[in-house]
């Protein structure tokens, strides 16, 4: 008889085991209604199979026991073996009393306390009987103790089979109804207990060449691991399925986007494009742009669309690859169009495209809210004509009544302002496609993206893994990293004096609050106060002042007073993160730093930097700092590479919080993989999803089925992974 799929291609049985891993948390010993109810509302887990997945955040080695004589310094988790000697109550005054244990185990002493419950624990806990205690001491007047220990009887617990104990998550509700870190351990020993074997997920020619476990075998080592290596077998596989489904998901989506969609093809580099090169261009390109220009016109010479992510630090020289990029879509007949988050940020593109172009007839026009009227209509009109060959602007130009003639190429500047239903209705201006209609099929604008906020590779792949991604890691000769300072709250005389110095060398500054909606009325008043101030410690100086309550026309005004140089001093909240660029301008103070993330405070000390001058970054903040505020700051002071602070913001805060994830559809609810530390196994994930696709690009192969059978079922299992396309 034939060999079906499974038994070509697995290695292990692939038992029915749905079955088993579909049932009811329920039936399941030791969870009762009221259990079950807390794990389904903390934890979403409803079936075996999800508590299975239910994976440990960290493992603690209970195989060697310390003597209490051997302990020194700051000792991580431990246990030690001994007996109570005696009890102490102290009456704190509230209404729990705390409890301390004297424990020893013949070679020293150390303290068991409990600050709540220490009346069940004083009940349960005698004298004279073997305890094996664990936890993490600290030290308190001298001695070492251990509060709220785990203690279990010495001779029930076998401590050689224990090897690494799995410590689980758990909520504060989850903790009051017993299901402790413990707990879950309980039940999830309960469950392996009876589990029969797992069906395979992975096919052997995947696994076998990668050396990764069964999924049978992976499950179980990964709740309980005797040692170290059983415990990274587990999550290597674990981790590397999960990472290998999600690029496998993304990958298969391209594939089908790009059978869909043409773009227009710009075979030629074209006149304009030579002209500005020859003529126009004052410098050399750094290697990097050249290489990226190089990227970005491959693409669009394939017949594909393109959707590009172009990274590069803030001051890289993205604007100019941009016009390179537009200018090779003028020059093969289409037009092109560059969008900007703000008003400001588009007329600054304005104005520098205009001075590079100057001189060549390519026409480029302006189209933002400002533009009214008269003014606009004629804009509108060379655009539909075609007359217009590069459009600036912003979110104006998506608008319904914008119809391009021949729209080629759209850039979209400093991206996280801007999500995917955005890009997507820019497709819905293809050459061709009707205004507003949806361009299913058919030939759509090539797409580049540029963000100054870096992200890393590994993040990119899984979140853009639709975009491609060019990286400038190579700045414009003769800048000078921006010198970065900590200064604390109660030195800012000293600060004041060498503003004061800075301004008199001709120099600008910013100094920048914080704000954020939640305190929005007290950070405008630490604004206004912090102005007043400022008018008072300089009277001789011209101070602007913007933040996102003022209107639009008056915002604007006080920008070009400190744009044109008018004004010495500009204080603002964030509206001047993005993008801004007077080259004069080269002391940037950052108030109350503490309050802002890496990445803005990156994005913030970019606008400093942009001239000839040294330049400086100033962070100020109060005293009493977090440890992990105190990195991020430290970070800063240590680092002007933009890449070092998007990993290390990435590691602090886990990529959930990072801009850009929330627009881009990519739920980050990863089980057990973590992009920030697996990046190896994300590459590696990659390329074997490449490969399967390679292979099997229209998914029909019978070698391959049981890989688009088991995507099928995430798909279909998993919400968030829906919205991952
Ligand atoms: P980004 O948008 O990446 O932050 P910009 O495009 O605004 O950076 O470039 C910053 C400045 O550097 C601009 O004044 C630009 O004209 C200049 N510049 C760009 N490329 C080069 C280069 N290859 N050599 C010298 N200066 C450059
Ligand atoms: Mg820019």
């Amino acid at each position: 008889m034939a060999k079906t799929f499974e038994q070509t291609f697995f290695t292990h049985k692939t038992i029915a085991t749905i079955d088993f891993l579909g049932q009811d948390i329920k039936y399941l010993a030791g969870v009762g209604p009221k259990k079950k109810d807390i794990l389904s509302k903390e934890l979403g887990i409803e079936t075996f199979g999800d508590l299975l997945e239910y994976y440990p955040y960290k493992y603690v080695d209970r195989s060697h026991v310390y003597a209490i004589r051997n302990m020194d310094g700051e000792m991580p988790y431990v246990q030690i073996k001994g007996t109570i000697r005696s009890w102490e109550v102290y009456d704190t005054g509230r209404r729990q009393k705390r409890y301390v244990a004297h424990f020893s185990d013949g070679t020293g002493f150390v303290d068991l306390v409990w600050f709540r419950n220490g009346e069940y624990a004083h009940k349960n806990y005698r004298l004279g009987v073997e305890y094996i205690v664990f936890g993490k001491p600290t030290i308190y007047q001298g001695r070492y103790q251990f509060s709220h220990p785990d203690i279990d009887e010495a001779d029930t617990l076998v401590l050689s089979e224990m090897g690494l104990q799995p410590h689980y998550v758990t909520t504060e509700r989850m903790k009051n109804a017993g299901l402790t870190s413990r707990g879950v351990e309980r039940l999830q020993k309960a469950l392996l207990a009876k589990m029969p074997e797992i069906g395979e997920t992975l096919p052997t020619y995947i696994t076998e060449p990668n050396h990764l476990i069964s999924r049978d075998q992976a499950l179980r080592w990964i709740h309980y691991p005797h040692n170290n290596n059983e415990m990274r077998k587990a999550q290597e596989r674990l981790k590397f399925e999960e990472l290998f489904y999600v690029q496998l998901n993304i990958m298969r989506y391209v594939g089908d986007r790009r059978k869909r969609y043409l773009g227009c093809r710009f075979t030629k580099a074209g006149e304009p494009l030579r002209y500005f090169y020859d003529n126009n261009l004052k410098f050399d390109l750094t290697g990097a742009q050249k290489r990226v220009v190089k990227e970005i016109h491959a693409d669009m010479c394939s017949g594909r669309q393109m959707n590009r992510l172009l990274q590069g630090d803030v001051g890289s020289g993205k604007t100019l690859v941009a016009l390179l990029t537009m200018l090779i879509a003028v020059g093969n007949g289409y037009q092109a169009v560059i969008m900007a988050p703000t008003e400001i940020l588009a007329e600054q593109h304005l104005e520098t495209i205009r001075h590079f172009l100057s001189g060549m007839s390519v026409r480029v026009e302006l189209l933002t809210g400002i533009v009214k009227g008269k003014r606009r209509k004629e804009v509108l009109e060379g655009i539909a004509t075609g007359e217009v060959d590069i459009v600036v602007g912003t979110h104006a130009v998506i608008e319904d009544t914008v119809v391009f003639r021949r729209l080629g190429l759209a850039v979209i500047d400093e991206q996280h302002r801007f999500g995917v239903a955005q890009r997507a209705k820019l497709w819905a201006k293809a050459p061709g496609a009707s205004a507003g209609a949806q361009a299913s099929v058919g030939i759509v604008p090539h797409i580049l993206v540029m963000t100054a906020t870096p992200i890393p590779r590994t993040l990119a792949m899984t979140l853009y893994g639709d975009l491609d991604v060019s990286v400038i890691d190579e700045l414009p000769p003769g800048r000078k990293p921006v010198h970065t300072v900590h200064r604390y709250d109660n030195q800012l005389v000293a600060l004041y004096q060498s503003i004061r110095q800075q301004i008199q060398l001709g120099r600008q500054v910013y100094i920048v609050y914080p704000l954020i909606k939640e305190s929005e009325k007290m950070d405008l008043q630490d604004l206004e106060q912090g102005y007043e101030k400022l008018c008072h410690i300089f009277p001789d100086m011209s101070i602007s002042k913007v933040h996102g309550k003022l209107k639009p026309a008056e915002k604007e005004e006080e920008m070009q007073r400190f744009v044109k140089g008018e004004t010495q001093i500009l204080v603002a909240t964030t509206v001047i993160e993005v993008g801004v660029n007077v080259p004069n301008a080269s002391v940037m103070v950052i108030m109350e730093a503490q309050r802002f993330g890496l990445s803005q405070l990156h994005q913030l000390r970019g606008r400093v930097g942009r001239g000839a001058d040294q330049s400086y970054c100033i962070l100020v903040s109060g005293n009493k700092l977090t440890k992990e505020t105190r990195m991020r700051l430290d970070i800063m002071c240590e680092t002007n590479d933009g890449f070092k602070i998007a990993e290390a913001d990435l590691k602090l805060r886990g990529p959930g919080d990072l801009e850009g994830t929330q627009q881009s559809g990519m739920a980050f609810d990863l089980k057990i993989a973590n992009i920030a530390r697996d990046g190896q196994l994300v590459q590696l994930a990659r390329d074997m999803a490449q490969q399967v696709l390679d292979n099997d690009p229209e998914c029909n192969k019978p070698e391959y089925a049981v890989l688009w059978q088991r995507l099928y079922e995430l798909r279909k299992t998993n919400i968030n992974w829906g919205a991952i396309s």
